[in-house]
């Protein structure tokens, strides 16, 4: 079974409907403001983030955190994980 992951929050679902369906609690317009999005990368060790290269181990630890060259400002929205 694959494993199917947001881009924003790092939540894990076994079906890209059932991600869809849910409210993205780090969604960029607000907590739950919107639905999860697809990560459409592969599952991999670490991710990068592609503003600022940060790596970690997990889409979750990684969009937890704000990023200091994100594009609406220093610390305006969280790290993304690169495809
Ligand atoms: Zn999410
Ligand atoms: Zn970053």
């Amino acid at each position: 079974m694959p494993n199917y992951y947001c881009e924003y929050c790092g939540t894990k679902h076994s079906s890209v409907s059932n991600l869809t369906s849910n409210p993205c609690s780090r969604h960029p317009d607000g907590p739950n403001k919107g639905r999860h999005k697809l990560y459409e990368g592969t599952e991999k060790s670490r991710y990068t983030c592609k503003y600022c290269g940060t790596t970690n181990s997990s889409i979750a630890n990684l969009t937890s955190v704000p990023c200091s060259r994100h594009p609406l400002g220093s610390n305006k929205g969280k790290h993304a994980p690169a495809l």
